[in-house]
């Protein structure tokens, strides 16, 4: 997208491509789909004609048929019809389509995308709660724990028996692929559960900077006191970090939004209003 559309002209083309999507997604899951309802109509035997040898690789060429349409022809579908940010590239679709409907400009960088509708500025005036339910936070931290405990049980039982057990190559490779398994989900509960004093706190973020309430005691953090913004792509969390804060804050995905419409535009205020490029880190 070049110029400026129309919202009306922008809705045609969602339009289009919404059902050039369900067009391509079903071509690609209705043969496979069929075929396996089929064998089990069957249960299990091959069509007529068909060796059973056949009969698996009809299904192999049915699966990677769908996996062409969706990952070869679905890719950049939106691009092609022009529903993406001319400056960051953010693909409008689902909430972010919604957002620019709405607003006329991308969830992701605030530039105006439409031509008849005019953002009422949303960064000054809007704030941005981020607020886990509290059973909701409370679930993810007993994962963390027991995920963390799997992983050290994993890590010292196979660790033990690699020590005590006579030396056998391919138990050696077992034990030792287990124990790295354990230690992955060591690294993973670790690092998830950096922020699980977040879990527990309420954030409200808005144009000014930062406050973050935890047990009813209230701190304010101000942008221009900031230090560090980085952004963990595999777990999905802008941690940032204030001068004179003791724990960093963790903003995560709370409302589970696939486009993380909420997290875009804080991660546009930091860098707007804290005037810091985020670090983009993997964990
Ligand atoms: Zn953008």
């Amino acid at each position: 997208m070049s110029a400026l559309a129309t919202s009306s002209d922008l809705n045609k083309r969602h339009q289009a491509a919404s059902r050039r999507e369900r067009t391509l997604v079903l071509s690609a899951i209705v043969p496979g789909g069929l075929y396996v309802i089929q064998h089990l109509l069957r249960k299990g035997q091959p069509l007529p004609g068909l060796t059973p040898r056949a009969d698996e690789l009809v299904l192999y060429v049915l699966g990677a048929w769908a996996a062409i349409l969706i990952f070869g022809f679905g890719r950049g579908l939106w691009k092609k019809y022009g529903l993406n940010c001319p400056q960051c590239n953010r693909e409008f679709r689902g909430t972010a389509f919604e957002f620019v409907e709405a607003q006329g400009a991308c969830p992701s960088c605030g530039t105006q995308v439409l031509s008849d509708v005019v953002s009422s500025n949303i960064h000054s005036a809007a704030e941005y709660v981020f607020r886990y339910p509290r059973f909701r936070a409370i679930f993810f931290l007993i994962c963390g724990v027991g995920v963390a405990a799997m992983g050290l049980m994993v890590v010292l039982g196979f660790g033990s028996i690699l020590l005590t057990s006579p030396f056998s190559a391919k138990r050696t490779i077992g034990c030792l692929l287990l124990i790295l398994l354990g230690l992955a989900f060591l690294t993973l509960a670790t690092v998830v559960g950096r922020g699980w004093r977040s879990l527990l706190t309420e954030y409200v973020v808005d144009a000014n900077g930062v406050t973050a309430r935890y047990r009813g005691v209230s701190t304010f953090h101000k942008w221009s006191d900031l230090d560090v913004a980085r952004y963990a792509s595999l777990t999905r969390q802008l941690e940032l970090r204030f001068l004179g804060g003791s724990t960093p804050i963790v903003l995560t995905n709370v409302e589970l939004d696939p486009d993380e419409t909420n997290l875009s535009i804080v991660k546009n205020l930091v860098e707007s209003c804290g005037h810091m490029p985020i670090k983009r880190v993997l964990l």
